[in-house]
């Protein structure tokens, strides 16, 4: 028990080892896969990426050309950038912030 004693007193001064997450911004890995950025220009509403998208996180509505995602579907596995012919889908570094209720969001 002694041998405790040293860590014991610096575990005691070193602070606390997580973050107060989200008041302090999370620093984003190197080669993480963050939030999914999407360029409506580059895109053709063609639905490979809906269609491929294992976690039915996207939607096209095709009569009304309009592509929505659900970041809280989203299991980050980058299908959609993958799969997407024309570089509309990339992943930023930055994560995403929590959100109290669930939102679609307009891609296209
Ligand atoms: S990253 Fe994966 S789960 Fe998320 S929208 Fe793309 S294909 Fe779907
Ligand atoms: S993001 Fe890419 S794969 Fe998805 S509908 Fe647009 S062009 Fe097609």
């Amino acid at each position: 028990m002694p041998w405790m004693i040293p860590r014991l007193l610096k575990n005691l001064w070193a602070g606390p080892v997580t973050w107060r997450y989200p008041s302090t911004p999370r620093i984003p890995i190197s080669g993480g896969r963050g939030t999914l950025s999407h360029d409506a220009e580059r895109c053709d509403l063609c639905g490979d990426c809906v269609r491929l998208c294992p976690a039915r996180a996207l939607e096209l509505d095709e009569a009304a050309k309009k592509l929505s995602y659900n970041p809280f579907r989203c299991i980050y596995c980058l299908v959609c950038a993958d799969s997407c012919q024309h570089g509309a889908v990339t992943a930023l570094p930055a994560h995403e912030v929590p959100a109290p209720q669930p939102q679609m969001r307009m891609w296209k």
